[in-house]
């Protein structure tokens, strides 16, 4: 029995797909065929159990890629309005917090559970711990293969993600090496929105510690991207929010990136420079493990002191004008060697992918094989956190699925 249409991959893209394409056509046959004994593990770990599903500010500076103009189409035309209308009709209104968007029930969980009420409902066939292991053309069609079972498709629909999040989630990136055996193009996977491993003489003694700062990504020397938010100091290296953002370019550096982070984003150096030589003069009295105390964290800056070569228990009395520049220059620009990431298992996301040149940007579908889709994060495009993520997986599924309900018409 041929079905019109396969999805490998019944997580975020993939079963928005199916339900798509039901909703619009019942009389469509659509099989998911997903790995794990559940659909959807890992959109119901997003946003921290909450589900961060889109953002008001959807634009192609967010997106990350080798050709980010590919993903333009797909996400203008399938944008947040529709997105919420979708969802508003499954169940799922949306309630915004500045400009992230988030199920109205801020439950993550209950968003797959209304996707599966639909998929359900509406006839879509669920195949769980169903592994798609090759995938052959056979008489037209396509063929896949799933241990012992095979499946024969009009249309197939690749939705398998990537690495991140790791095996736990079904994401053991299989399916790219499938395919590239089987001759498609795919640029090199690194992990995204992801801790930052630094060298850690210095982080191991601020453990614990989170600060609000700019954190900068710098790559030879040169800065690249610029946040601001809550830096969270760890035995390994950083994390928080503003590290997450940051954080893509890390892998691709090979080496050669550093973290510098500004802790008095609000003062500019001469500002913090005054402001210490003031703190000199007016604190004398005290030893230099008390000089930052009622200024900074603490602990933050007994390490700064330390850091440029100032003993703890001395009096506030030794720092000359010097000394004090420096101390200033540390606050402005404390700079962390970037020796890697915590890994595919702790990324949001995973950089590259397969490469979107060989795809049709208005259809997603490959320009080489007839019928043959890939949507969601198999395709080389990432986006920052946020709801990025999520709204390229709905925006190109929805894409997809419109091509094969009009060549189906
Ligand atoms: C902890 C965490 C939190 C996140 N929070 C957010 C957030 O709040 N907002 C946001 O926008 N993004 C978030 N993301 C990113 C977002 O979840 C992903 O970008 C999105 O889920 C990708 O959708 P996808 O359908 O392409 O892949 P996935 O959702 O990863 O789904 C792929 C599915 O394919 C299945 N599969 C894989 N290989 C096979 C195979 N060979 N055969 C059959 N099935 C297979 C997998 O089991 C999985 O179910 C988060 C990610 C993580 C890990």
């Amino acid at each position: 029995m041929v079905t019109d249409v396969i999805i490998i991959g019944g997580g975020a893209a993939g079963l928005c797909s199916a339900v798509y394409l039901k909703q619009k056509n019942p009389k469509l046959s659509v099989r998911v065929l997903e790995s794990s004994p559940r659909v959807c593990k890992k959109l119901a770990l997003t946003g921290n159990g909450r589900c961060n599903i889109s953002n008001k500010n959807i634009n192609l500076t967010r997106y990350h890629g080798n050709d980010i103009e590919f993903c333009r189409y797909a996400l203008e035309k399938y944008d947040l309005s529709f997105t919420e209308s979708f969802f508003e009709k499954i169940g799922v209104p949306f309630v915004f917090e500045g400009d992230k968007a988030f199920p109205m029930g801020l439950q993550a969980a209950s968003v797959v559970d209304c996707l599966r009420f639909a998929a359900d409902n509406l006839g879509v066939i669920i195949h769980l711990e169903t592994k798609a292991t090759n995938i052959q053309i056979s008489n037209g069609k396509y063929k896949v293969i799933c241990d012992n079972l095979s499946f024969l498709a009009e249309n197939l629909i690749v939705a398998t993600g990537l690495l991140s999040g790791g095996e736990r989630l079904g994401c053991d990136g299989g399916m790219l090496n499938i395919l590239k055996k089987a001759g498609f193009k795919a640029h090199k996977c690194t992990p995204a929105i992801v801790q930052i491993k630094t060298e850690t003489d210095i982080v191991k003694q601020l453990k614990g510690i989170k600060v609000n700062a700019n954190a900068t990504i710098c790559v030879s020397g040169r800065p690249l991207r610029t946040e601001f938010g809550e830096v969270l100091f760890c035995d390994y290296g950083l994390s928080g929010p503003p590290i997450l953002q940051i954080s893509r370019e890390v892998s691709r550096a090979e080496g050669n990136a550093e973290i510098w982070l500004d802790v008095m984003p609000d003062y500019d150096f001469g500002q913090v420079y005054d402001m210490i030589r003031a703190r000199r003069n007016n604190l004398s009295y005290c030893n230099l493990d008390e000089f930052f105390t009622g200024m900074l964290n603490k602990r933050l800056g007994q390490v700064v002191l330390k850091t440029v070569g100032l003993k703890l228990n001395e009096s506030v009395t030794v720092l000359d004008d010097k000394k004090c520049k420096e101390i200033a220059a540390i606050l402005k620009k404390f700079q962390f060697k970037a020796i890697g990431t915590t890994g595919f298992l702790n990324s949001q996301v995973t950089a590259g992918g397969l490469d979107t040149k060989t795809f049709n940007s208005k259809t997603m579908e490959s320009r080489e094989a007839k019928g043959f889709y890939a949507v969601g994060e198999i395709l080389d495009i990432d986006g920052d956190c946020g709801g990025f993520n999520l709204q390229w997986a709905w925006s190109s599924a929805f894409c997809a699925s419109d091509n094969i309900l009009k060549e189906k018409q």
